[in-house]
């Protein structure tokens, strides 16, 4: 009689989540939990808000044969009885889980008004509440995006260019991620597209007339974005998992949990050896294949292999007709090699592109993509015996 395949749960259909469940679809019995009926490519938040891109795929195109896709939200996990508890109710056991919830925008309690008055694009129902916003504004009112990392810049670049007066407001310089030549080229191209550049203007409220600086400066505006500062859902913490101090699942190298090693984690909200890898969607793919592959060798009672992916840059569009990409090592330290302008948009198009390219070949064929290596030397020591000895940061360019 043959065995029962063993159950994979995935929790959460991203990138890393969707590439997981492709890649374990034909060895194991695997369900997807995730909110939306629908993939989110969470790279086209910025133009769905803008109203020129759908940021949406069809899962039956992929996720790989025979996966099963719950719509629900995963309210806690139990790992004593192996059991996810659902927000909807109803519960779903599993052999393996995987752990893929992402990251999500934050608004800090210390900014008043956050909540009530700006918009964040982080996460699609954000993104769609913007677009809705948007498309009930007079063209020549005044956006302020808050916020001058990659979304913010990216979002800035998408408005302005449709003919929106944006202003951008950040604490320190725009792109902390950027290079000197990389933020030059970006200033550039803000100028050109008109957008108001405010640095070294700290935020410290929000209100229905636009948000308010610490000197007292309020910034009329009719539609404030908020992008400043990503974080990542708690599902771990509350669960009694170890996570990070911003609350990402410590894993060793192979992505499996310190505290349990039928829990595997990928993405944005993994902590390998204490030292996350950037959140992207650039990451979060490989990592998605590696937990995949940690399971299936598990399954197999073989050894499994340590995360070895390399990074190679940061693409940002700034509209439709231009961007900026800087060239990184593979441990993801920045070159010197900036690319700006159409190219530059092109190649950013091409990563997004393969991207999903590499989700459906997955699906249709499991096993079959690869991504660069060569990037991984970890100074955290998380380990299924200890924690970590260096506190995590926040690496976070968004
Ligand atoms: C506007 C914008 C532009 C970006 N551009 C780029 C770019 O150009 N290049 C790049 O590399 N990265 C980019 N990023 C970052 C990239 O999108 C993320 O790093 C990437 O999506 C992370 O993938 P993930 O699979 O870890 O998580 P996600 O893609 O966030 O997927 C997680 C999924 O889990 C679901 N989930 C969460 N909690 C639960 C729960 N309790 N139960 C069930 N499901 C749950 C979520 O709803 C979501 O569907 C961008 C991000 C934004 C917002």
């Amino acid at each position: 009689m043959s065995q029962p395949r063993p159950r994979v749960v995935v929790i959460g259909g991203g990138y890393a989540g969707t590439a997981a469940a492709s890649r374990v679809s034909r060895k194991t019995a695997v369900t997807v939990i995730n909110p939306r009926p629908h993939f989110v490519e969470r790279t086209r938040l910025h133009q769905f808000a803008a109203g020129n891109h759908h940021a949406s795929g069809d899962y039956r195109k992929l996720l790989g044969k025979g996966t099963e896709l719950l719509v629900d939200t995963v309210a806690h996990i139990e790992p004593r009885t192996r059991t996810v508890h659902l927000a909807t109710g109803g519960s779903v056991g599993y052999d393996y889980l995987i752990y893929a919830v992402g990251s999500e925008a934050t608004r800090p309690a210390t900014v008043p008004g956050v909540e009530e008055f700006a918009f964040p694009v982080a996460e699609y129902e954000h993104a769609e509440r913007l677009r809705h916003a948007l498309s009930t504004l007079d063209p020549d009112s005044v956006v302020t995006v808050v916020g001058a990392g990659l979304t913010g810049l990216e979002t800035s670049g998408e408005l302005a260019e449709q003919g929106r007066r944006v202003r951008l407001v950040c604490s320190g310089v725009i792109g902390p991620v950027l290079t000197e030549k990389a933020r030059r080229a970006t200033y550039e191209r803000l100028s050109n597209l008109r957008v108001e550049v405010l640095e070294n203007s700290r935020v410290v409220r929000v209100g229905p007339d636009g948000p308010a600086l610490d000197d007292g400066t309020v910034l009329p505006s009719a539609v404030t974005v908020w992008t400043a500062g990503f974080g990542v859902p708690e599902l771990a913490r509350a669960s009694g998992f170890s996570t990070d101090t911003v609350g990402r699942m410590l894993t060793d190298e192979t992505l499996t949990s310190i505290d349990d090693d039928r829990v595997i984690a990928a993405g944005d909200c993994a902590a390998p050896s204490g030292d996350p890898l950037r959140m992207a969607c650039q990451s979060a793919l490989p990592m998605g294949l590696t937990a995949a592959g940690t399971v299936l060798s598990r399954i197999a009672g073989e050894e499994p292999a340590s995360l070895d992916f390399g990074f190679n840059g940061i693409g940002i569009s700034l509209g439709r007709r231009s961007g900026v990409v800087q060239f990184h090592e593979r441990d993801d330290t920045p070159e010197d090699r900036v690319f700006a302008g159409r190219i530059a948009l092109s190649l950013k198009a091409l990563g997004l592109k393969a991207a999903m390219a590499g989700l459906r070949v997955e699906a249709l064929c499991p096993s079959t993509v690869g991504f660069p290596r060569g990037g991984r030397h970890p100074s955290g020591t998380a380990t299924r015996t200890g924690s970590p000895d260096r506190a995590a940061t926040s690496r976070n360019a968004r």
